[in-house]
């Protein structure tokens, strides 16, 4: 990497860093478990952010990604909550509604969740204190997930402005404007151990390698010819184009 361009990159995020206060101030980060989430973590413990990682159980089918989630969380000293919705939620392929697709398509989309996710975050961040708020959101998930896009984000920060009578926190989604093959050169610059992250829709013990988040994370890596530790079941998609094909 050139230093222009890890200057651009370290810049970009100690703009972003900057907006909710400091070295020491409390936020609150939507957890996944996958490469986004766990590369903000990396951010955040690097800017020494005081911070509480929030997971959900929402009727995914399957748990894995969480105990990568809770892995992160305890190496970076984060205080995490795994919260449990007693009425799982969304009819998608990630909730059980049909069959995992090769590739990407709409029927990953789990409508409302990170609506959801970042009402949660915005009543635990009120009650914490906490300054900021960040999600992992990227321009990837920006092309199938809608409440990826930034129009997204902004206006949930003008929601969350009447949600209480107090300052309320900056939403942070670092990586909105970003692809997922910069922000894996984001976590090359923070030492992000990729092994520690799982991407797979399936949820086995090895990555598929052929639905629409392992497809997205071989690409990226091998765009940067980054060693990918990752296992995969299959040999992974080439190009998410070619799914179904
Ligand atoms: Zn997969």
């Amino acid at each position: 990497m050139t230093d222009a361009r890890e200057g651009r990159l370290m810049g970009r995020t100690r703009v972003q860093g900057a907006r909710d206060g400091g070295s020491g101030m409390k936020a609150v980060l939507l957890l996944s478990g996958g490469i986004d989430s766990t590369v903000v973590a990396y951010q955040l413990a690097h800017w020494g952010r005081q911070v509480h990682a929030i997971s959900f159980h929402y009727g995914q089918t399957h748990q894995r990604e969480l105990k990568f989630a809770q892995r992160t969380a305890d190496k970076l000293y984060f205080r995490h909550s795994q919260i449990h919705m007693s009425r799982p939620f969304g009819s998608s392929v990630l909730t059980g509604a049909g069959t995992i697709p090769e590739g990407l398509d709409q029927s990953v989309v789990v409508p409302g969740r990170n609506l959801i996710f970042l009402s949660y975050a915005l009543a635990i961040a009120l009650q914490d204190g906490a300054e900021a708020i960040y999600i992992g959101a990227t321009a990837d998930d920006a092309e199938v997930f809608p409440d990826c896009r930034h129009e997204f984000i902004d206006a949930f920060q003008q929601v969350a402005s009447f949600a209480d009578d107090r300052p309320v926190p900056v939403l942070n989604a670092t990586f909105v404007n970003e692809t997922k093959v910069g922000v894996i050169q984001a976590g090359e610059l923070l030492g992000v151990p990729w092994e520690a992250t799982y991407s797979c829709y399936r949820g086995k013990e090895k990555h598929c390698g052929r639905c629409g988040a392992c497809a997205a994370r071989s690409q990226a890596f091998e765009a940067l010819e980054v060693t990918d530790p990752t296992t995969y079941n299959r040999n992974p998609l080439v190009t998410i184009e070619k799914a179904g094909a």
